[in-house]
């Protein structure tokens, strides 16, 4: 491959902090308003154009593993029914949909009421350290490079972008191989009529999605998701979840725009097979397309502690405790070849719930980086468990409480 030498230069330094978050996800969002009730001040770094992450960007609109949880989580809860943007699941509420839209406002509001600065459109591509300490991260935006002083650290860009940066090891996909699982390239439909297609309206349940694959089958295709699920919003709002893109590397920018690519060609044709077989489908539409294809996961960075399938198989219980998790193992296909749904879900049998240690957060190789969300220290069969939404939140809180405590 050929290269060229980057010249060197000088970088401003636009602000110093206590706490910076790389990433506005759900654990990012959590971390930063935490941080800033504690009373520190804080920065959150968002690469795109609004907060939450998979939860708006991506369009999952469906917040689980919450009946056990407190804190931010339930505020965000209470804040979304307020203004009507929920529609609850189960009747112990542990799992909800939620408006997509109003999650991103609920969001900025309880940032903009701790305290919390804001950067959109702004990422965080190096890291500048001494020995194991980090002093500053490098960000680029449309105001050019510019480099921001921190006492302490939280990465929650989910693919743990903001540790490699600054050289912490990590791990990625399946042990043998390296493979990840799959991204989803989700969709908002409207123009049908929850009454009319109650049946085929569910997340928890087999019998929903079942009924939702053969109505793709008989008008002709076949999703790569062998369990499309279509999830409430509001009587005319759904979301839907029918497409699988294997073996996309999410640090890879040449992959994951091939997965947008083919993701958003497929979910068109799905929506337009659905159409062709009339009532209750002839008028559905597809109104918004993500702005981030759906990553299940990325780099898994090495913490003090690392979870493992054993601690779930075990229900491990520990002293420094972040959260319980309750939701069980649930790995998407790495390879359409052995299936296109969840195939190791029901082979695990887990002992939930089961603890996440304070120690996984906490970075092995930099002493003052906590990491929360998707890119904590564990396996790749337990963070099929850990990395549902509500975990997120718990973990951000906790990462975003530590570090207010322990900045200088
Ligand atoms: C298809 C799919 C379906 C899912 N289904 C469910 C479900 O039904 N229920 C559920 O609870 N969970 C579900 N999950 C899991 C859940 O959404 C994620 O695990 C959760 O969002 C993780 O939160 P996070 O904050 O760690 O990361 P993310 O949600 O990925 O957020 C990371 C944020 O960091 C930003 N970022 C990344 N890199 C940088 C950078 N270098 N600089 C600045 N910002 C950066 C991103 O733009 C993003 O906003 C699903 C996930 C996917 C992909």
């Amino acid at each position: 491959m050929e290269h060229i030498l980057e010249q060197e230069g000088t970088i401003p330094v636009v602000a110093n902090y206590d706490v910076v978050v790389c990433g506005g996800g759900p654990a990012g969002v959590c971390a930063a308003i935490a941080a800033g009730r504690a009373g520190a001040k804080i920065l959150l770094i968002e690469a795109l154009g609004c907060l939450g992450g998979t939860w708006t960007s991506s369009l999952m609109g469906y917040l689980m593993d919450v009946a056990n949880k407190s804190g931010i989580v339930k505020e965000i809860e209470a804040e979304l029914n307020a203004c009507g943007a929920v529609e609850f699941y189960t009747g112990d509420h542990n799992c909800f949909t939620f408006d997509i839209e109003a999650m991103k406002l609920v969001l900025e509001n309880l940032c903009s009421a701790a305290g919390v600065e804001l950067l959109y459109h702004t990422r965080v591509v190096a890291a500048v350290k001494e020995n194991r300490t980090l002093s500053h991260v490098i960000i680029e935006s449309k105001s050019g490079r510019q480099a921001v002083g921190g006492s302490r650290f939280i990465d929650c860009s989910g693919d743990g972008d903001l540790a490699a940066l600054a050289g912490c090891s990590y791990m990625v996909g399946e042990p043998e191989t390296g493979n990840t699982q799959p991204m989803s390239f989700l969709v908002l439909l409207s123009g049908i009529n929850a009454t009319d297609i109650e049946p085929f309206i569910g997340g928890g349940s087999d019998k929903p999605k079942q009924l939702l694959l053969e109505a793709f089958h008989q008008a002709g295709v076949d999703p790569s998701y062998g369990s499309p699920t279509l999830f409430k919003i509001h009587d005319d709002l759904f979301w839907m979840m029918a497409n699988h893109q294997y073996g996309v590397s999410s640090t890879n920018a040449a992959d994951v725009t091939r997965a947008t690519l083919e993701g958003r060609q497929e979910v068109f044709k799905l929506v337009a097979a659905l159409r062709s077989l009339g009532e209750p489908w002839s008028n559905v539409r597809i109104v918004a397309t993500s702005s981030y294809i759906g990553v299940r996961e990325g780099r898994r960075i090495n913490g003090l502690y690392e979870v493992s399938i054993d601690d779930l198989i075990a229900g491990k219980e520990h002293d420094n405790i972040v959260c319980k998790v309750s939701f069980g193992v649930d790995v998407h296909s790495v390879d359409p070849k052995h299936g296109k749904g969840c195939n190791v879900k029901d082979k695990i049998k887990v002992k939930t719930p089961y603890d996440i240690p304070a120690e996984s957060l906490i970075s092995r190789d930099i002493d003052n980086l906590m990491m929360a969300g998707r890119c904590i220290s564990g396996d790749f069969l337990s963070h099929s468990s850990y990395r549902i939404s509500g975990n997120a939140t718990m973990m951000g809180e906790f990462a975003g409480i530590a570090s207010a405590a322990t900045a200088k």
